[in-house]
């Protein structure tokens, strides 16, 4: 499927998408307006005097151009409404409407997976070399699309993101190194145990990596003056955390992490698993236990990224990590068709960055993809609109959202310019998988 294809294919379809948001816009006006007609007893005023114009028209008192306007404002009152009330209707259709015009069936859970810095050029042609079987099963109920990224390549910026749909100026994740606890509700697993009720919902998280998808608290650490910081200057690499000093003793103040008030509200949190194996395994576990619960869990793998940074992302190493995420995320899919859960849960795999082309790093990678078995995911889109998307498959109502989403769920137009990054770097050379 060709990205330029599916855009072409989409654009008549959002132009008259933004008409149907811009009818919704007015109808919610005239709602207010009819709502504050009726806060402010004006119609009940008007009523009042419509009924005794009809009761007192054949009386003499009431002149002539009196009458008209009464008869002028009943008209008015009636049409606005009338037009008011049937616009809220309208609204509340269109909205039931759009939960019933979601394909399949409304899902019990949703599991997000992480391949943590898969590049989207290499998904591609391990999937066209049939390397990645269960991603392709997955694309195949549902869809593929592509993601770009329009902030920093990185993983605590990415995962903040994903999981909240916000840009990095509401949650304070910028960077690897320039971070804040993402602020409190924010993120999916709260918006998801305030909506339910945390006995309605487990929402739990098994996380590959340990440093940047953490959920430390602050810290402060007494410098030692034996000059690590220099020695950190030299290598380039800025110490983490403020500089402060008290009674004559420098300390560093360390950021809480991201996840440091997310972790509260979740039923379990658990970081630091490295292989993909202990991933995988954890998560499976984790599913036969909450198997009749609703249920909300993240999944992380580590181990592409890892590979990357050690070996490369042309390495043989970063392809068998590929596969190997895709063997996990078999190995999960097989588990929910065992427990009868498959058809009631719906699947989002994603990647918080790419790699750089060739290189041990992803300074600037910003191509990655998401494969889902979700069939309304209809559109390319971008790293902060999976939370909308997830939300909404929850049966939230994304306008109720408070700060407005950043994201925009994926079974809508996207209504909005797609970003420049300027063009994917070309592959140097075709990798033999061996
Ligand atoms: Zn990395």
């Amino acid at each position: 499927m060709g990205g330029s294809d599916r855009k072409r294919g989409f654009r008549p379809v959002e132009k008259g998408c933004i008409k149907v948001v811009r009818k919704i816009k007015l109808f919610r006006i005239l709602c207010r307006f009819s709502s504050e007609v009726a806060i402010n007893g004006i119609t009940e005023r008007v009523y009042k005097d419509s009924s005794s114009f009809y009761r007192n028209k054949s009386q003499p008192q009431f002149g002539k151009e009196q009458t008209m306007l009464k008869r002028i404002i009943v008209v008015v009152a009636v049409l606005s409404l009338a037009v008011a009330g049937g616009s809220c209707a309208e609204e509340s259709k269109t909205t039931a409407a759009k939960a019933q015009s979601l394909k399949g069936p409304v899902p019990r859970n949703v599991i997000l997976i992480g391949w943590d810095g898969a590049q989207r050029d290499h998904v591609n042609e391990c999937l066209a070399r049939k390397e990645l079987p269960n991603l392709k099963k997955l694309s195949e109920e549902g869809t593929y699309v592509e993601i770009d990224i329009e902030g920093t390549t990185d993983t605590k910026a990415g995962w903040a993101q994903i999981l909240t749909g916000y840009y990095p100026r509401v949650t304070g994740v910028y960077r690897n190194g320039r971070y804040q606890p993402i602020p409190k509700g924010l993120t999916i697993f709260e918006r998801l145990e305030k909506h339910f009720g945390p006995e309605n919902i487990v929402t739990a998280a098994v996380i590959g990596k340990k440093g940047n998808v953490d959920a430390d608290p602050p810290k402060k650490i007494k410098v030692k003056d034996n000059g690590e910081e220099e020695k950190a200057k030299k290598k380039k690499r800025r110490p983490r955390g403020k500089i402060i000093e008290e009674d004559g003793v420098k300390y560093r103040l360390v950021p809480g992490k991201p996840y440091y008030y997310t972790k509260d509200s979740m039923d379990l949190f658990e970081n630091g698993l490295r292989l993909d194996e202990k991933v995988g395994k954890r998560a499976i576990e984790l599913i036969d236990k909450y198997k009749n619960r609703r249920f909300f869990l993240f999944v992380h793998f580590a181990e592409v990224d890892a590979k990357g940074h050690k070996f490369g992302e042309n390495s043989k190493e970063y392809n068998d990590a590929l596969i190997s995420n895709d063997h996990w995320t078999g190995r999960i899919t097989a588990k929910l068709r065992e427990l009868g859960l498959y058809d009631k849960t719906r699947i989002y795999v994603t990647s918080d960055h790419g790699f750089d082309e060739g290189q041990k790093g992803h300074g600037n990678a910003p191509y990655v993809f998401l494969a889902t078995n979700d069939k309304n995911v209809m559109r390319n889109g971008l790293r902060q609109d999976v939370a909308p998307t997830i939300l909404e498959r929850f049966g939230l109502d994304l306008s109720r959202i408070e700060p407005p989403l950043d994201g925009v769920t994926f079974s809508e137009p996207a209504g909005r310019p797609t970003p420049t990054l300027g063009p994917q770097p070309r592959k140097k050379r075709v990798r033999q998988a061996k």
